[in-house]
């Protein structure tokens, strides 16, 4: 097991160098260069990248707490992405799963924290309104009751507990499942999908521009988890926006003022966010060289797919 662990392979395209090392006489040198990429390394980092690890990076966190303290470090660089791939070389070690539990926790902490202000905008709209506070309903249904709230600030829309004030009935139903009217929040998560997809696609799927980049698969697969962080960002931040408009609302008057400023700013700055992120990942973090064709066919294929994406959801889902 141990031997397969250190089987020293280029960071980059993940070619087998103990032919390489084969080839040593009497000498060990100290740089190095792959025959099959040409990615020119120091031997010391094929044989330990344990020591390339990066301290601000959630990907390298050794514990949950590591993970907590390095996030704000790591959105940071991110939000500017060349800061991220500047840092985030070929030769930086790969924590795929590490990765996959940090956006799992920092998801459910992110959705919490929207839960606040979307339940007070939930509160405002539905029918728990009508019992005036949470003392009150309280009083009337019990704890039962005082479950609509939480569940529905939380679950909305994927389940929705509704209560009549007539008699206190309670009643279950699943507004996602029956579409219409859902496309403010997850409208925005199918553009962002279709082009994370397309450009893991052109990376990985196309012989031609596979040949050029020469990277291992789980490069691709790291470039494609992260910006998927725009998605997360999309739907919570539209979350915050519905709620925030709701909570505001004057009487049955509804600006959507928030949502307004969702679609016209932050979506718009996302979808940049994400190009920004695939193209430097090209130029600064892989180097890959020539780079221009596979900028050009993937900018214009993500922008493609996700159009697509939006569009087949919306048919399957009667969104318009
Ligand atoms: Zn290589």
């Amino acid at each position: 097991m141990e031997q397969a662990k250190h089987t020293p392979i280029c960071p980059k395209c993940g070619y087998d160098q103990r032919g390489e090392i084969a080839t040593w006489e009497s000498v060990c040198p100290v740089e190095g260069r792959c025959p099959e990429c040409g990615l020119g390394f120091a031997w010391r980092d094929i044989f330990d990248p344990v020591r390339m690890e990066l301290g601000w990076n959630v990907e390298h966190a050794h514990s949950l707490w590591e993970m907590f303290k390095r996030t704000p470090r790591t959105l940071l660089r991110l939000m500017i992405p060349y800061f991220y791939w500047r840092s985030v070389g070929v030769e930086t070690p790969i924590r795929l799963w590490v990765l996959v539990r940090w956006q799992v926790l920092f998801s459910l902490v992110l959705h919490l924290l929207v839960s606040i202000p979307y339940g007070m905008g939930i509160w405002n709209r539905s029918s728990i309104q009508a019992y005036g506070s949470l003392g009150e309903l309280f009083n009337q249904t019990g704890w039962k009751g005082l479950l609509v709230p939480f569940v529905n600030a939380i679950a909305y829309p994927w389940v929705s507990l509704e209560i009549s004030y007539k008699n206190n009935s309670f009643s279950i139903w699943y507004p996602a499942s029956q579409g219409g009217g859902l496309s403010s929040l997850f409208g925005p998560v199918f553009l962002l999908m279709g082009m994370v997809l397309l450009w893991a696609i052109v990376m990985l799927a196309i012989p031609v521009t596979r040949r050029q980049a020469k990277l291992r698969a789980r490069h691709v697969v790291r470039a494609a988890l992260i910006s998927g962080l725009a998605m997360l960002f999309a739907y919570q931040g539209s979350r915050l926006a519905e709620g925030i408009d709701e909570w505001t609302r004057v009487g049955l008057m509804l600006n959507n003022i928030y949502q307004g400023l969702f679609g016209a700013v932050v979506m718009p700055a996302l979808v940049l966010w994400l190009m920004m992120f695939w193209w430097f990942a090209v130029i600064t973090g892989w180097k890959v060289r020539p780079c221009s064709a596979i900028i050009v066919l993937g900018t214009v294929a993500s922008l493609l797919g996700g159009v697509v994406l939006l569009y087949v959801a919306s048919m399957l889902f009667g969104w318009y």
